[in-house]
């Protein structure tokens, strides 16, 4: 059985610095970045990478979501001819606010993230962008699983540890008969990032790593917030 994936469309965030994710923008420029899920699945299981974000959570860290986000997501996942209580897995690259908005749209589902990040999201120097993690972390309660570096959460779907954009960031990698797809989170947050390493990112030996492994691979890499993904064939939902 091979993994396939759907790209979903959950909302716009207006206002984003540019050049918090390109070096060399104007300081000035600021740009609408889609969020997205990505839904994976090998025909008996349906993983879910990340959540997008929800209002409130966007008012709290600075910014607004446009969009009814948990809704995007059901009529995304409904294209693909899955319903929510399939969804037994999900995956997130981090904790920031944009990356875990709509979870209580899987009540069933465990919930994957790496140890370190929770640590990180939950001690005193974490800043805006986690929005009462500890809270969120409680309504999930047991269905937390906390991972240490790369793990295979099922065969051919393995979650690589890569620092970077935060200290617990992970990406997923899927193998595919044409070649390993990754669904990288915010420490690729535009195609330009698999080139350039954002500012958003500190430039870690993590990331560099992870970069060259992945460009050595010939991986497929799929950013997380670019506008030009809503041209990929497998994306669903845009405006
Ligand atoms: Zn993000």
């Amino acid at each position: 059985m091979h993994w396939s994936f759907s790209i979903l469309e959950v909302g716009v965030i207006p206002g984003v610095p540019l050049a918090s994710h390109l070096p060399g923008a104007p300081p000035d420029l600021l740009v609408a970045l889609p969020c997205y899920c990505f839904l994976l699945t090998d025909g008996p299981h349906h993983v879910i990478v990340d959540t997008g974000a929800n209002a409130r959570a966007s008012a709290a860290a600075g910014f607004t979501i446009e969009g009814d986000t948990s809704a995007l997501l059901h009529e995304g996942l409904r294209a693909c001819g899955v319903e929510p209580g399939d969804v037994t897995l999900v995956v997130h690259t981090h904790l920031h606010y944009d990356h875990v908005g709509n979870d209580t749209c899987f009540p069933k589902a465990e919930v994957v993230v790496q140890r370190s990040e929770v640590r990180w999201a939950t001690g005193p120097g974490s800043g805006p962008y986690y929005v009462e993690v500890a809270k969120f972390l409680e309504m999930l309660g047991e269905r937390v699983r906390t991972v240490e570096g790369d793990v295979e959460l099922l065969p051919g779907l393995q979650v690589l540890w890569n620092g970077g954009h935060t200290p617990g960031h992970q990406s997923v990698v899927l193998t595919r008969p044409s070649g390993p797809v990754c669904v990288c989170g915010d420490i690729v947050p535009m195609y330009a990032n698999t080139g350039i390493v954002a500012p958003s990112c500190p430039r870690t030996a993590e990331t560099e790593h992870f970069l060259e492994t992945a460009r050595a691979g010939g991986w497929e890499m799929i950013p997380s917030h670019d506008p030009e993904l809503r041209a990929h064939p497998t994306c669903i939902g845009k405006p």
